[in-house]
């Protein structure tokens, strides 16, 4: 085994960085988790819950939520918050809400709901699906319900519902003629409506979400329209049910510059809204409170620049201050944090079941009687690959010999077996040249492209459509980290390939030193062990982001909790099953049902034909209802390993 430490295994995988206290590598090269960063006594072993998901049969892959995150992560933005207001000497609450959008999970919905309870902590939703359950979920009257999103006349009537039955709901105006609806259906109905506005901004947040402000943004009222809504309110005398301004700059907001510049303007809209008589209780700061996925704590679009004590510092200070300069009181200060919320609380546990590997093809590149030009051109080149020096000359050669002979290939100048030599003595001039280079004190460019061009290819049981999609769709960086072996050295450069037949359905950017790498260390497979990795910081967008690509279904799910008296440290309260295959057809208008008949009656003609035994045909039968009610994922014997390659 090569020396490795896990402070090696640290700086590559960067756990600590982008872990938020709460996962580490821990001594005995398993990862672990950290419930409470206070108390590092209570630690789950990843190695603990992977023999215990076997134990219990639960198939791989699986998404696993650790209960214990999302409460300690709502609990601090409303620890922070009152921290600095107190600090700051603020004369008014924090009250905070959690957009459901961000991760609408039944679970995590009611996680949110009973941590945050003490502190009056509460929901926002953007639809009409989204209203509804919140007006469910939200079981404390105390705290607020924001709603967001273009909404119809049904949209308003439920607010209002929610109204009658005495819940502090806040309807945000994104558009002038919604006010115009609210305000009449409120009259129709007797009831009076709590408004909010949301300001159209001047201020673009950095990060790929900008375009949620500036002067095309989807949402919100321009500086005339916040003028005349306020005056609409007053015609209808109902100027008193504005109560919050709203803004919302983008999600991932990578810039602290931008939060602080977003405060400023809306501090100044506040102000005068209230010199013009508009006395509003609440200023709702959005979302945008970032995650540093890639652990650099930078700017770059997977990362942010701050913390989220620094975020906290800023919306305080800042609206403090410019209330006090223009002798306005402070306002209640809202925030709908989703992200940084639910980010770390769950992950995706994979176990790659083989490799592919580009260079190691076993094939007679001996001379034949009648070998073209290029082949012995190329073979000569592998056969005195010492007296070449210059690695960037030799790949150049080896490089061109190789496309000569596709070409030549292709007008008939080539035999099949001949390109089949070319290539074999190609990938292993490739190969050498690595070791040659590798070995270098200093490695020229061209080892970066050779890693990349040698690396292998891990195929992993699971669709990234499904369990990672923004990795897909816009190329963010999730942490990928093996579970176990971390205190041995992984030598395996590679990237990550799954199982949808989509060629997209790969991971090839991960975290690197100073950027992106195209690839990651892992450990070489073993014959007789499965070797599982971790895709984390999940909790956010991707559950509901997931598509069925290839019918490929939703994962299971383990849901953990910590606990201290448990000789692991744990307990697995839940277990929500995953899609299985006629789940997933029935989203597709099949009829599993039906299609068994189908099948069934083809088995009986060839048993009739005589060309099944009877015996036979109800094995096949069985056998493909059991395949439809199993899981879409591949199914990898949990006691043997992974399949032979
Ligand atoms: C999406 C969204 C949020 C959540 O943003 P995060 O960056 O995930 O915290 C908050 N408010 C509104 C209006 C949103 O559209």
């Amino acid at each position: 085994m090569a020396e490795w430490s896990i402070t090696e295994a640290e700086q590559l995988y960067r756990v600590k960085r982008w872990g938020g206290g709460y996962f580490e590598i821990g001594e005995n090269g398993n990862l672990h988790m950290t419930p409470d960063p206070n108390n590092p006594d209570i630690r789950i072993d990843f190695k603990s819950v992977l023999d215990e998901i076997r134990d219990e049969n639960i198939q791989f892959p699986l998404v696993v939520r650790f209960h214990d995150i999302l409460r300690s992560q709502v609990v601090n933005i409303n620890k922070i918050f009152r921290n600095k207001m107190e600090e700051a000497g603020y004369n008014a609450t924090y009250m905070g809400v959690y957009p459901i959008k961000v991760n609408q999970m039944r679970e995590v919905v009611e996680e949110v709901v009973e941590a945050g309870e003490p502190y009056n902590f509460g929901l926002e939703a953007g639809s009409k699906a989204e209203l509804l359950t919140v007006l469910a979920l939200n079981t404390n009257y105390d705290s607020l319900t924001i709603l967001n999103g273009y909404k119809d006349e049904e949209f308003m009537m439920l607010a209002l519902m929610g109204r009658k039955l005495g819940r502090k709901i806040i309807v945000v105006i994104e558009k002038f003629s919604e006010l115009v609806t609210l305000t009449r259906l409120s009259k129709e109905l007797g009831v009076e409506p709590l408004i909010g506005i949301r300001a159209k901004m001047f201020v673009k947040g950095k990060g790929r979400w900008e375009g949620s402000g500036g002067d095309k943004a989807k949402f919100g009222l321009s500086t005339a329209e916040i003028i005349n809504a306020v005056n609409f309110l007053r015609e209808h005398e109902m100027s008193h049910c504005l109560k919050l301004l709203h803004f919302h700059i983008g999600s991932q907001l990578t810039d602290i510059r931008s939060i602080k510049d977003a405060v400023t303007e809306a501090a100044r809209i506040y102000a005068e809204l209230h010199h013009m008589g508009a006395a509003l209780e609440y200023v709702d700061v959005g979302g945008g409170l970032g995650i540093d996925y890639d652990g650099s704590h930078s700017t770059s679009e997977s990362s942010r620049n701050y913390s989220m004590e620094e975020y906290v510092g800023d919306v305080v200070y800042g609206m403090m201050e410019l209330c006090d300069m223009e002798g306005v009181p402070h306002p209640i200060l809202v925030s709908e944090s989703g992200r940084a919320l639910t980010a770390h609380h769950s992950c995706v546990i994979t176990e790659v079941v083989s490799e592919i590997k580009p260079s190691e093809q076993k094939f007679n590149t001996e001379p034949g009687a009648n070998d073209h030009l290029i082949v012995n051109n190329i073979r000569d080149l592998a056969q005195n690959l010492d007296r070449y020096p210059n690695s960037q000359e030799v790949y150049n050669d080896a490089s061109d010999w190789k496309e000569q002979a596709i070409n030549a290939f292709k007008l008939k100048v080539l035999s099949l077996e001949e390109l089949a030599k070319v290539e074999t003595l190609y990938w292993q001039i490739l190969a050498r040249l690595r070791k040659r280079e590798q070995s270098e004190p200093y490695s020229p460019e061209i080892i970066d492209d050779l890693d990349e061009l040698l690396a292998s290819q891990y195929l992993s049981n699971f669709s990234i459509f499904q369990s990672a999609a923004d990795i897909w769709a816009i190329d963010q960086i999730l942490p990928v980290v093996p579970l176990t072996r971390l205190n041995e050295k992984p030598t395996v450069n590679c990237s990550l390939v799954d199982i949808t037949c989509d060629s997209d359905g790969k991971i090839d950017h991960f975290i690197g030193d100073n950027e992106i790498n195209k690839t990651i260390p892992l450990h070489e497979l073993k014959e007789n062990e499965q070797y599982f990795i971790g895709l984390f910081l999940t909790g956010a967008y991707q559950d509901v982001m997931g598509d069925m690509h290839n019918l490929f279904g939703r994962l299971n799910e383990v849901h953990i909790y910590s606990y201290d008296d448990d000789p692991e440290d744990f307990y697995i309260e839940e277990v929500v099953q995953g899609s299985s295959v006629s789940n997933v057809l029935a989203i597709m208008q099949y009829n599993p049902k039906a299609m068994a008949q189908d099948v069934k009656r083809n088995v009986d003609k060839c048993i009739s034909a005589g060309m099944i035994k009877p015996r036979e045909g109800v094995k096949w039968i069985d056998f493909y209802e059991e395949c439809l009610e199993g899981y879409t994922y591949l199914k990898t014997d949990s006691k043997q390993g992974f399949p032979k390659r």
